[in-house]
This record gives structure tokens, C-alpha cells and sequence, in this order.
């Protein structure tokens, strides 16, 4: 299968990726009886083995222990707990965070310090240890694992050992990382991290807060007390097979990442043969295999995204999630990049379904697009 859709090409794999096929079966055959994973009653019974085998698929692919993984509505939902569940701290985040870490953030401590990064979007160490050190009472660090907008891979092993020895509690947004780059929880260091299923080739509705140790969680959707009480709701029976089969599906396909990696390069180095002054941020640092933020020199990002879109290319200007609105990426703005170059940037996103006609469809519409906009310029 190609990422061509009925509408065309599909590169905006970081905003969400196409439902793999086995994922699909599954959950329509699980939606075909009715499944509470509570009922003490042998279709319940049955519901709760289905919701158990997921759980450890969904482990198995950061090297956690399935008890220790708690199924929340999404990545946002897993990020929130993340950050009200371990009691009142002073909260230390990184500037290039997604929405789901910085808009909670502010609201849950006013005085929450927001780590700098670098030119690249990496967390600047130094500043996080000073930080750290000014802290009077807990406090806890959340620092993605790799970017949505630019793929830029956060220095998360050292970040956890800054943080332990200041004695913090670390949680890591892995939720653009996972299925793209091995993870390991224990060896990343952290304490917790989050996963959206959607983000792997699962449904939308359902991701997961995991503990690197079995521990309490402050619950913050409270009720029946499903979830060992640590997040209350009945069980999406369904969409944890999904996230499940997913998790088991991308953990397989990581062998992937070099063809991926491969491909992205190929459309980098045509787009620059085409645009020799076009920039890829994070080029130059470990990043995800999939993802190119690039900029066309002269050509506003809502004007590309529109033009892509004529053409049956989906791709988005910064992150999805903020898309819509016409302001420079908080993303690049963080890495000082200059205001009229962060607002010629667009993110390409590849997925596991993504084939080297996807990335010469895009080329050929990159300098279409290129080209008319120059010409359009020198006219004027
Ligand atoms: N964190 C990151 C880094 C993301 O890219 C996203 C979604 O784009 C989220 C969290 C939110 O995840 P969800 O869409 O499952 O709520």
C-alpha cells in the first residue's frame, strides 16, 4: 500500500497516520460484541483478557512492564496526567514542547520555568541544571523525546540525570518518538512517558501514561476506579486492541528507519538542488527519520500549504495542532530562527506506507510551486 489516498498524497504522517489494516480487522471484530473489560460475567472476562494482551504489546514497545501502563483518551490526556498526577511541583518544560505540555503547564504552576533550547531546538543542559538548582521543594521536568515540527531528538538520557540528582521527577513526551526510534524506558532514564496510538497507525481516542515503576498516581479522571484507580472510565476495549497491534506493528517496522531516512534525504537534497538557499532545520543533529522542516526561500507557509493542497499533497506549516493560525512556530522561534524565514517553513512527514513516488510527486510540486512564486516575485 501506497500513502496515495483517494485525495491524493499524504505526507503529514506527524499529525496522524493512516490505520494499519490489521488494526482495522481487529477492532471491528472486537466491536462486534459488547465488551466492559469490568463485568465479572464471561464476555467481561473476555473483554478484560482482549484489554491485558494490549497492554503488554503496548509495554513491549518502550521496554516497560505492563503494569505499569495506564490507557488514557490520547497523548494530550497522558501528558496532563503526567503533570497533575505526582503531587504539587514546580514544573520545569522545555520551550519546544507541544501544546499538551505547555498550555497545562502554565495553568497548573503560573511560575513553571521554561527550559531554553539551542539553535537546534535541543534543550540547553546548563540552563536546566541552574534551574534545577534555584527549586526550593519537588519539582518535575518534562522534556519530549523528539520534535513534532522539526524531529529534533532532546538529549532526554542526560536531561533524566540532571534531573535524579536534583532529586526531580521526569517525564518524557514520546509521543512523536515512539514507533520512529527504539525506546527503552529504563534506559532513557525517565519516569514516566507518554504514547497516543494514532501517532503509530492506531485509532484516535486512546494513548497511554507509563510508569518505569509501579507507583501512585494522583487519578484526575476519577469514577469507577478502572485502571487501578488511576484513570476512571470504562475501558476502550477497542481502541487499546488497536494501539496494541499498532504498538506490535511499529516495534517490527523500526528495521524501517533506514529506507524512511533515505527517502527524507532524497527529497532534502533535490529540494536544495531546485532551491540551493532552502533550509532544513535540524539537519545538522539526530533527528527522527521521517520528518523534514524545511523552509522555500520568498514563499509563505500558508501560501505553500494551500498550493501543496491544489496539487493533492497534504503537508502542514509547523504543527498541525497549530495550524490555522498565521504566527511563526513557537518551535522556531525558540531556536532564534529569524521571524521572515520561520514563516516560509513547512513539515513533510513520512510514514510506514510511504514510497519513493510520494517523495518525486512532492518534488515536482515543490519546484511548480517554487518556480511560479520566484517568477511572481521578480515580476512584481
Ligand atoms: N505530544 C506531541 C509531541 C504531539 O505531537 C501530539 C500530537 O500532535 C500530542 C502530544 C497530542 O497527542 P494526542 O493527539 O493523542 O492528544
Amino acid at each position: 500500500m501506497s500513502s496515495e489516498t483517494k485525495s491524493g498524497v499524504y505526507l503529514d504522517h506527524n499529525a496522524t497516520t493512516f490505520v494499519r489494516p490489521r488494526v482495522i480487522a481487529a477492532m471491528s471484530d472486537v466491536m462486534s460484541a459488547p465488551r466492559n473489560a469490568s463485568s465479572v460475567h464471561a464476555p467481561g472476562r473476555a473483554a478484560r483478557e482482549l484489554l491485558e494482551t494490549a497492554r503488554a504489546q503496548v509495554a513491549a514497545l518502550v521496554g516497560a512492564d505492563a503494569r505499569n501502563v495506564i490507557f488514557t483518551s490520547g497523548g494530550t490526556e497522558a501528558d496532563n496526567l503526567a503533570l497533575r498526577g505526582f503531587g504539587k511541583r514546580r514544573l520545569l518544560v522545555s520551550a519546544v514542547e507541544h501544546g499538551a505540555i505547555l498550555a497545562p503547564s502554565l495553568l497548573i504552576d503560573p511560575e513553571a520555568e521554561i527550559l531554553q533550547v539551542d539553535e537546534h531546538g535541543r534543550v540547553d543542559l546548563d540552563d536546566l541544571e541552574a534551574k534545577l538548582s534555584r527549586v526550593e521543594g519537588p519539582a518535575l521536568v518534562s522534556v519530549m523525546l523528539a520534535n513534532n515540527e522539526t524531529g529534533v531528538l532532546e538529549p532526554v538520557r542526560e536531561v533524566a540525570r540532571i534531573a535524579h540528582r536534583h532529586e526531580a521527577f521526569v517525564h518524557c513526551d514520546a509521543v512523536q518518538g515512539a514507533g520512529k526510534i527504539p525506546i527503552d524506558i529504563g534506559d532513557l532514564g525517565v519516569d514516566a512517558l507518554s504514547l497516543s496510538a494514532h501517532k503509530i497507525g492506531g485509532p484516535q481516542g486512546i494513548g497511554a501514561l507509563i510508569l518505569h515503576h509501579d507507583m501512585q498516581v494522583d487519578a484526575q479522571v476519577v469514577g469507577g476506579g478502572q485502571e487501578k484507580g488511576r484513570r476512571s472510565g470504562t475501558e476502550n476495549v477497542a481502541g487499546a486492541v488497536g494501539f496494541g497491534i499498532a504498538a506490535e506493528e511499529a516495534l517490527a517496522g523500526l528495521s524501517q528507519a533506514e529506507d524512511l531516512a533515505s527517502l527524507r534525504d532524497d527529497l532534502e537534497r533535490r529540494t536544495a538542488a531546485i532551491a540551493p538557499d532552502r533550509r532544513v532545520f535540524g539537519e545538522d543533529v539526530p533527528r527522527l527519520p521521517n520528518t523534514s522542516c524545511l523552509t522555500m526561500p520568498g514563499v509563505k507557509s500558508q501560501t505553500q500549504v494551500m498550493a501543496f493542497d491544489l496539487e493533492g499533497i497534504a503537508i502542514s506549516a509547523g504543527s498541525a495542532c497549530s495550524s490555522g493560525k498565521v504566527a511563526a512556530s513557537h518551535v522556531l522561534e525558540a531556536m532564534d530562527v529569524p521571524m521572515d524565514e520561520a514563516m516560509t517553513a513547512i513539515r513533510v512527514s513520512l510514514g510506514w506506507n510511504s514510497t519513493a513516488a510520494d517523495v518525486d510527486s512532492f518534488v515536482t510540486a515543490w519546484e511548480r510551486i517554487y518556480c511560479r512564486s520566484a517568477g511572481s516575485v521578480a515580476a512584481a
